[in-house]
């Protein structure tokens, strides 16, 4: 079989293609992967969506995606990597060369080249994927988690940026990747964890996957409020920004303990405003996060996974690849968990 389906942006509209592409050939330093599952982002909803950051960052005929699970099928290159391993893959491809790249601080290398971003992705029945960025899984690990092991890498990062046992961590933003770092702070041994959203879906989803945690709507109790009920007297030690909303930035700083710690992985507007005289007089700390560790962060969510942390609640949905637009009408709905397109 020299062709392959593939899902592409066919056009600078919104939508995305099946389309019969060329498989990809073997080449030294690669693997040649089959894939199994992938998972939906939502990096890959904008780029359906083509909103103005996919206009200006996707070039049209382009294969998208970069959450997946498969084998390996082909490998060319000096490697312990062999046919037949489950991988799935750092999506992140740094330049190995730079100042931060060669200190091992590869998470912030500033020539980072994103698969199904920047180049080609693996939403395809094979994908060509760097041997560096290859990822060994644990055996046990359930094939639909391993694809999504990227994002569970973004909120590892973000939750584990601070020691968490025994503070009081505040995460604002319940979609996918805010549920699964609460998931790692309950995993860590934080007293209270409190977890926001505007929607009762994805509250409740937090409460299936993680329990224990306290799942509140900001709109509906206030989280000073919520704070009291809890026993927490002085505010969070520790505070994850997963939404990207201003108002949810604000009511963060606002309810921090004065020394507190604050990760950011949510995308803010240029124009958010917060009152910084608050992060001097409260002696915040803010730290941002992109990607994650390349080797110590999947080796911790390697180590997680294969005892006890389960993520599978967190998947709602999975459909077959040639179902794709239902998949992605659904991720836009906020409806869901993580959704599953299986290639198999
Ligand atoms: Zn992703
Ligand atoms: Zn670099």
């Amino acid at each position: 079989m020299t062709k392959m389906n593939a899902l592409i942006k066919a056009k600078a509209e919104r939508g995305l293609t099946i389309a019969q592409v060329d498989k990809p050939k073997i080449k030294e330093g690669y693997a040649l992967v089959k894939i199994q599952k992938t998972s939906i982002c939502g990096t890959d909803l904008h780029i359906y969506e083509w909103d103005p950051w996919s206009q200006k960052t996707i070039k049209p005929g382009q294969i998208i995606g970069h959450e997946f699970c498969g084998v390996i099928e082909d490998i060319k290159g000096n490697t312990t990597f062999k046919k037949g391993d489950v991988v799935t893959a750092e999506g992140h491809i740094v330049c190995k060369e730079c100042r931060n790249c060669r200190a091992g601080r590869e998470t912030s290398c500033k020539y980072t080249f994103g698969i199904g971003v920047n180049i080609d992705g693996i939403f395809a029945e094979y994908a060509l994927i760097p041997i560096t960025n290859l990822v060994a899984v644990d055996k046990k690990i359930d094939k639909r988690v391993v694809s999504f092991m990227d994002a569970f890498g973004n909120a590892t990062q973000t939750a584990l940026c601070y020691p968490l046992v025994g503070e009081d961590v505040l995460i604002t933003g319940a979609g996918p990747i805010g549920i699964m770092a609460a998931a790692v702070a309950k995993f860590c041994g934080a007293r209270n964890v409190v977890i926001t959203n505007r929607s009762e879906y994805r509250l409740e989803l937090a409460r299936k996957v993680v329990p224990g945690i306290v799942a509140i709507s900001p709109q509906k109790e206030p989280i000073s409020e919520v704070a009291k009920r809890l026993g927490i007297v002085e505010g969070f030690d520790i505070g994850l920004e997963m939404s990207g909303a201003s108002q949810a930035l604000n009511d963060m700083i606002d309810n921090m303990v004065c020394g507190g710690k604050i990760a950011l992985l949510g995308v803010h507007k240029p124009d958010t405003m917060i009152d910084w005289n608050k992060v001097v007089f409260k002696t915040l700390t803010m730290k941002g996060i992109y990607g994650r560790e390349m080797y110590d962060g999947w080796y911790k969510m390697n180590a997680m996974l294969s005892s006890h942390l389960d993520l599978t609640p967190l998947i709602t949905h999975e459909f077959p690849y040639t179902k794709f637009e239902e998949a992605f009408e659904l991720g836009l709905s906020g409806k869901c968990g993580k959704i599953i397109l299986s290639w198999e």
